[in-house]
C-alpha cells in the first residue's frame, strides 16, 4: 500500500529527530525569533523530540508583543478623537493600554474597525470622505510593504482623510542591538519564515558573521522546524557559522526586492521604542516627508507619550528569553488568556499565550 502524505511527513520527522539526536551539542540554546515558530513548536510537540538539555527559547518576533504601551495608548487616543475611524488588525483589539484597550474603547462608543489589510483601511477612507481614517500600522518587514502600498494607493486616489500611525519595526537591527548589548544568551537563531520572504536569508549573514551565531531560516510545518534545527545543530557540530536557508520553497536568498523597494520609497529608518527593550536605533520606520500628509502624527496632531509597562509584567524578559513565561509572577495568576496583563498573553502567538495553551508543568 502506498504511504499517505501524513505517513511520509511522520517518517521524515522521525528521521530528522534521529539525525538531530546525533548532532545536537548538549545544552545548546536556540532562540526561535518568531511567535509563529513558538506556537508551532508547542503544537507539534517538537520539544519532546529533542535531546535532553537542548533548549528552545522564544524571542522578540511577535509585532503585537513588542509594540510598547506608549504606542498602544496612541492608537487608543486616536480612536477617541472626534470624527476619527481607527482601523486596526484584529490582534491589537485586546491588548491593554494604560487605561483601556481598543476593544473597551470601541464598547464605549469609539469608532474602531477591524480590517484585514491596510488597503481595506484606504477603502474605508474612500467610503467615508467626511471622516478621518487612521490605520494602526504595526508589524515587521512582513507587513510594512503593504502599509507603504496603502499610502501610495491613498496618494494615487487623492485621499486627504487617510493616515497611518506608524509603529512598524525592523527585525535585523533589533536582533543586532540585542546581541551587541549582550541581552541574548543563545547559541543559534531559528530565523522567521514570514519576515525572511521579504528580507531574504542573506539578511542574517551579518548577524552570523559579527556575533558568530549560526542562523537558519525555517518554515512552520513540523518537518520544516526540525530541518531548521538539524541544520543549526549540524553547523555547531561542524564548527561552521553561517546564515542558511532551510525554507527554500518560500524564501529566496535575496528576498522580495520589489516589496522592499515599495517599503523604502515611503518609509525611512528611525529609532523605535520596543516593549520591554527600550529604544533601539534605526529599528523602526518613519513616514518620509514627501508622504507627510499620510502621517497620522501630523494629520491628527498626536504623538506617543511615555507610558510604563503594566506593573509586574515581565514581557521584556520573556522577549529576550531571560525567563520563560511561567517564571513571571503574574503568569496564570493576575495574567491569564481571559484577563491578560501584557501583550505576550494577548497575542495568539505571544510566548505567554503559547505556554498557557500548551504547557503543563510536570
Ligand atoms: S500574533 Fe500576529 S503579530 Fe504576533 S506574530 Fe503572530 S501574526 Fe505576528
Ligand atoms: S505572564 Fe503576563 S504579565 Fe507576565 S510577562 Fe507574560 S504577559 Fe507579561
Amino acid at each position: 500500500m502506498p504511504l499517505s502524505n501524513n505517513d511520509k511527513i511522520a517518517a521524515s520527522c522521525s528521521l530528522l529527530a534521529e539525525k538531530i539526536k546525533e548532532v545536537a551539542p548538549p545544552g545548546a540554546r536556540i532562540m526561535e525569533v518568531c511567535g509563529t515558530h513558538t506556537v508551532a513548536v508547542f503544537r507539534h510537540g517538537i520539544r519532546s523530540l529533542l535531546p535532553e538539555g537542548v533548549r528552545l527559547l522564544s524571542g522578540p518576533g511577535c509585532p503585537v508583543c513588542v509594540t510598547p504601551q506608549s504606542e498602544i495608548d496612541l492608537f487608543i487616543r486616536a480612536a477617541g478623537l472626534k470624527g476619527v475611524i481607527l482601523a486596526t488588525f484584529g490582534d491589537l483589539i485586546r491588548v491593554p493600554g494604560t487605561k483601556a484597550s481598543l476593544g473597551e474603547k470601541k464598547a464605549g462608543g469609539a469608532d474602531v474597525k477591524v480590517v484585514l489589510s491596510p488597503l481595506d483601511a484606504v477603502k474605508l477612507a474612500a467610503e467615508n470622505p467626511k471622516r478621518q481614517v487612521a490605520f494602526a500600522g504595526i508589524g515587521f518587514e512582513t507587513t510594512a510593504p503593504a502599509t507603504a502600498a496603502a499610502i501610495m494607493a491613498a496618494q494615487a486616489q487623492g485621499l486627504k482623510n487617510f493616515s497611518v500611525i506608524c509603529a512598524h519595526k525592523l527585525l535585523p537591527p533589533a536582533l543586532t542591538a540585542l546581541l551587541a548589548g549582550g541581552k541574548l544568551e543563545i547559541d543559534g537563531l531559528l530565523c522567521p519564515g514570514h519576515v525572511s520572504v521579504i528580507i531574504g536569508a542573506r539578511a542574517y549573514e551579518p548577524i552570523a558573521r559579527d556575533f558568530k551565531l549560526p542562523c537558519v531560516v525555517a518554515g512552520f510545518e513540523a518537518a520544516d522546524i526540525l530541518l531548521g534545527l538539524y541544520r543549526l545543530f549540524r553547523q555547531m557540530g561542524e564548527k561552521r557559522v553561517e546564515a542558511e536557508n532551510a525554507y527554500e520553497r518560500a524564501v529566496s536568498w535575496d528576498g522580495n526586492e520589489k516589496a522592499r523597494r515599495i517599503m523604502h520609497s515611503v518609509f525611512e529608518p528611525a529609532d523605535a521604542a520596543w516593549r520591554g527593550l527600550g529604544t533601539i536605533p534605526a529599528s523602526g520606520l518613519a513616514i518620509k516627508d514627501e508622504f507627510a500628509g499620510f502621517d497620522a502624527s501630523k494629520r491628527l496632531g498626536i504623538s506617543p507619550e511615555p507610558a510604563p509597562d503594566p506593573p509586574g509584567c515581565l514581557c521584556g524578559q520573556v522577549l529576550t528569553a531571560r525567563i520563560t513565561p511561567p517564571r513571571c509572577p503574574l503568569y496564570q495568576k493576575a495574567c491569564t488568556p481571559e484577563n491578560p496583563v501584557g501583550p505576550c498573553m494577548v497575542s495568539s502567538e505571544g510566548a505567554c499565550a503559547a505556554y498557557s495553551k500548551y504547557f503543563s508543568p510536570v
